[in-house]
């Protein structure tokens, strides 16, 4: 018997004494105030984002906590307690290139700038429980954090209201996309600044729409189901996975260009489309191995499965969604190809340890995977997974609950 791991989400008083601490210690004096945001984890609809398709993430309990004091002058000094040193720059200097950690929280000043904002230098202190490179958007948080910190000390009001939420997201975005370097679609910017607590958050990526048709808030109530969410960081990290990133995004377009479409959501009937089977007969005389129709297979049925998980947990049946989350991981295992052995073990294991369902969850390739399961049966699942695990010779998995919690605050 291996003993699992479980990593605990901070109490929000101890994240913010951990960075007024680091804050006081690096820079003289006291920060204006203490921000925090959430990992996500996804529930369903993955690789669905850059599809204009749908996703439904939860916020994590485990935050990013920042302490920030605006400047008078453009520079930008940053400690972190999960890296070594000062980062500094003047926020004149921070353009696409801009390397290490820093991009993502300057990169943020820069697109609120871009925007039409007036944002000047600052000093701060950020520490963090949420995992990195785990698939649950330790990105994601450290950008929403400083977007809300930002928005409030320069007055900019944005994070009062989901509509302003969504400029934070655009900056966000724009900082791990154009100054991180990161070509990720949104869903985990999103998540983090627009999920709200005891909900998931349903998104749709179509173009154009408002911010209340884009992400809807779905009561999602696992405490009155007797249900837990359990999430699995394999620890597995697997190489070439931007570059396995960056030709799913490129086989999606090219599938959609041959069809004549903006996007690959453009194929489902109820928005006017011409429906999977159409589309992949289409495809077929352009596609002798059957790759870009596996591809469309995938984003075109997750869409749909995300729509169906939605409808259930709005009608409190969170009970009943373990039969998608299942199909989703087949779908992205077999169809996609993003899944490794360390994410199946995860999946399987579950599921023979009474799982209601189980999954991979981010982009693939390692990270996390998450489990659908009776309260009762939380550590009879993890000791299942945990001992796999050893049994295969793989590194210890780490484990967190995931109760939907709240947004960037
Ligand atoms: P994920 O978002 O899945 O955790 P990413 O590779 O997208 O993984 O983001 C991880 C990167 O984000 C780290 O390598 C680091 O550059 C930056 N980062 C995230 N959180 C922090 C933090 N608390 N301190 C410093 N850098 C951070
Ligand atoms: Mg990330």
């Amino acid at each position: 018997m291996t003993e699992p791991q479980w990593l605990e989400a901070w109490p929000v008083e101890e994240g913010a004494r951990r960075v007024d601490e680091l804050f006081t210690s690096s820079f003289e004096g006291s920060p204006e105030g203490v921000w925090s945001a959430p990992g996500r984890v996804n529930l369903i609809g993955e690789h669905t984002d850059y599809n204009a398709g749908l996703c439904l993430p939860t916020a994590l309990p485990h935050r990013t906590f920042i302490a920030l004091r605006p400047r008078e002058d453009d520079r930008v000094r940053l400690v972190s307690a999960q890296a070594e040193g000062v980062w500094e720059a003047n926020l004149s200097e921070i353009a696409p290139g801009t390397g290490g950690w820093g991009a993502y929280v300057a990169g943020v000043a820069w697109a609120l700038a871009e925007a039409g904002h007036k944002v000047g230098g600052f000093d701060a202190a950020v520490d963090s429980c949420v995992p990195f490179g785990a698939g649950l958007s330790s990105s994601a948080a450290l950008e929403a954090s400083v977007a809300v910190a930002l928005d409030a000390v320069a007055g900019l009001g944005l994070a009062a209201s989901d509509a302003g939420r969504t400029e934070l997201v655009d900056a966000t975005r724009r900082a791990e996309n154009e100054i991180a370097g990161a070509p990720t679609g949104g869903l985990d910017q999103s998540a983090s600044l627009r999920c709200r607590e005891g909900h998931a958050l349903l998104l749709d990526f179509r173009p154009g729409l408002s911010a209340l048709e884009s992400g809807v808030p779905v009561p999602f109530d696992l405490e009155t189901a007797g249900l837990t969410l359990l999430v699995v960081d394999t620890k597995a990290e697997h190489s070439h996975v931007d570059g396995e990133y960056g030709a799913r995004r490129a086989a999606c377009e090219q599938a959609a260009k041959l069809l004549g479409l903006d996007s690959l959501r453009e194929i489902a009937p109820a928005l006017g489309g011409m429906g999977i089977d159409r589309a992949l007969a289409e495809l077929e005389p352009h596609d002798a191995d059957g790759v870009l129709r596996r591809r469309v297979r995938h984003v075109v049925s997750e869409t749909d499965r995300t729509a169906r998980f939605a409808n259930l947990v709005r009608e409190g049946r969170a009970a009943d969604v373990g039969p998608f989350m299942l199909a989703s991981h087949v779908s992205l295992r077999d169809d996609y190809e993003v899944s490794c052995r360390e994410l199946d073990l995860v999946v399987d294991t579950a599921m023979t340890a009474g799982a209601l369902g189980a999954r991979m969850t981010g982009g693939g390739f390692g990270g996390s995977a998450i489990a659908l399961v009776n309260r009762a049966d939380v550590d009879t699942v993890a000791q299942a997974v945990a001992d796999a695990f050893a049994d295969a010779g793989l590194t210890a998995p780490a484990f967190l609950l995931a109760p939907p919690s709240a947004p960037a605050a």
